[in-house]
């Protein structure tokens, strides 16, 4: 469905943004991955979904909390791989404290990542979708672009700003063959969330089996995890020609978290 399409997904080394780029190769695009980890392992994971989808897989470690390196993410799958087509903003962390405790410096981290870094990546590639009239741009934000939950003031907020910066971006680009929507996953088990359930787990001093039933039935009423699977799919449908005329949408995937 996507053969002779290329897309960059930022944080693509783990969790949602490898089920992504993985969905998408599986699709047939070429992918440009990004995100931190250890150097070995990265070309590794290159080399096999290059291997198993027969597409091209590269590698761009851009640092994302940082404007300048947003924008050579962009020209550099311009100039390695021809163009994008696709964009996925999905890099993110989280910092869990109260407003009167929340560190300045992991305010500032957080809003740079989870927000910032969106906002320099899409307008450095628009002007290239916008001279080839073809472009997709998915934004990651989470069922906390839609409700909050306490102690994530700095997530909250990007997650909320990244749901306006996407409908901002579908309505200045609505005439042309360029969408750009939202994904708001509920909880899905990956290193982001392992590391909450493990904080809970040992904070009320009880297994991290019962930290992680007690976290998801919390919030989810379905009390399943929303799995990478899932994400990658929906991301395939929006980049593909079922998804010409959705725009500015932020699609809730989240075992029902926001139907309460
Ligand atoms: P994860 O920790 O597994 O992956 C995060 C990725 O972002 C990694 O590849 C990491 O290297 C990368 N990254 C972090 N800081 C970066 C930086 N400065 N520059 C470049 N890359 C950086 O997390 P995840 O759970 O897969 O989260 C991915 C996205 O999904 C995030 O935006 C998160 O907010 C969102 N999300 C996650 C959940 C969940 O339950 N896991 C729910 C809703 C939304």
């Amino acid at each position: 469905m996507l053969k002779g399409k290329t897309a960059i997904v930022t944080g693509s080394t783990s969790g949602i943004g490898l089920g992504i780029a993985r969905a998408f190769a599986a699709a047939g695009a070429d992918i440009m991955l990004n995100g931190f980890g250890d150097a070995a392992a990265i070309e590794a994971l290159q080399a096999d979904l290059a291997k198993e989808f027969g597409v091209r897989v590269l590698y761009n470690g851009a640092d994302l909390s940082k404007a300048d390196q947003c924008e050579t993410l962009v020209t550099d799958t311009e100039a390695r791989l021809g163009k994008v087509d696709i964009l996925v903003n999905n890099a993110g962390i989280q910092h869990v404290a109260r407003v009167e405790n929340f560190p300045v410096d992991r305010w500032d981290a957080v809003i740079a990542i989870n927000l910032s870094s969106a906002f320099h990546t899409i307008r450095k590639a628009l002007p290239g979708m916008q001279a080839r009239g073809f472009g997709r741009i998915v934004n990651i934000a989470s069922t906390h672009g839609l409700v909050a939950s306490a102690e994530k003031s700095a997530y909250v907020a990007a997650k909320h700003g990244i749901v306006g910066l996407t409908k901002v971006v579908a309505l200045e680009n609505a005439e042309s063959p360029i969408t750009c929507n939202a994904i708001c996953p509920g909880w899905v088990l990956t290193p982001l969330v392992q590391a909450q359930i493990e904080a809970r787990a040992k904070r009320e001093n009880i297994a991290v089996a019962t930290a992680e039933r007690e976290l998801l039935i919390e919030k989810q009423p379905t009390a399943r995890f929303t799995t990478v699977e899932q994400l990658g799919a929906l991301a395939v449908f929006l980049a593909g020609p079922g998804g010409d005329n959705m725009t500015g949408v932020a699609l809730p995937v989240d075992g029902g978290w926001t139907a309460r």
